[in-house]
């Protein structure tokens, strides 16, 4: 696996575009990008916006990776180097997507997880773009896309789950705050 250090990632803006995409990928933006397919609300539970209310909810960096399948540059993002104990949610719909025991350091710059806190909080689609085929990752919920998942991650799954800090909010976990803990009868 390819790892690069922090001088690294700093020596080149054409490096770095270079291992984005060997190592997360950055789709094509623009509305060719952009799905068009009305989504799915069979239990009134996914969040559904139109163009103009994400732009107005979103950051423009939020909006571009989110809405626009866009890729944070490596180690531009803030969630790569969190280490702290904590939930990862959607940046677009608040939706658990990511328990931070599921965390890993794979040196490519972007979160990465092993698996999502709940399989059926992501989705999955082959994403062709950039002359090869990875699997695209994004929020179950409301659609926004979070990165790729690879087939070279760590036990337990093997799967890396490399998501752009900018899909994500990092909610700290509290120590002896049973808010955080699904109920238990
Ligand atoms: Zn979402």
């Amino acid at each position: 696996m390819i790892r690069w250090t922090m001088a690294g990632a700093l020596a080149g803006a054409a490096l770095m575009a270079a291992l984005a995409l060997a190592a997360c990928g950055a789709g094509p933006a623009g509305p060719a990008a952009e799905r068009t397919g009305p989504m799915q609300d069979d239990q009134g539970e996914k969040l559904v916006l139109t163009d103009a209310e994400w732009r107005a909810r979103l950051t423009p960096e939020q909006y571009r990776i989110l809405r626009r399948r866009g890729t944070e540059r490596a180690f531009s993002g803030t969630l790569w180097k969190e280490h702290r104990d904590g939930v990862y949610v959607c940046a677009g719909c608040g939706q658990p997507l990511f328990d931070a025991r599921t965390k890993f350091d794979s040196g490519t710059g972007w979160p990465s997880y092993f698996e999502p806190i709940d399989e059926r909080a992501v989705e999955t689609e082959p994403d062709r773009s950039w002359f090869t085929v990875r699997t695209e990752v994004h929020c179950a919920r409301c659609g926004g896309h979070l990165g790729h998942v690879f087939e070279d991650g760590p036990e337990p799954t093997g799967l890396r789950y490399c998501i752009n800090s900018a899909a994500l909010e990092f909610r700290p976990r509290r120590r002896h705050d049973a808010s955080d803990d699904p109920p238990r009868d």
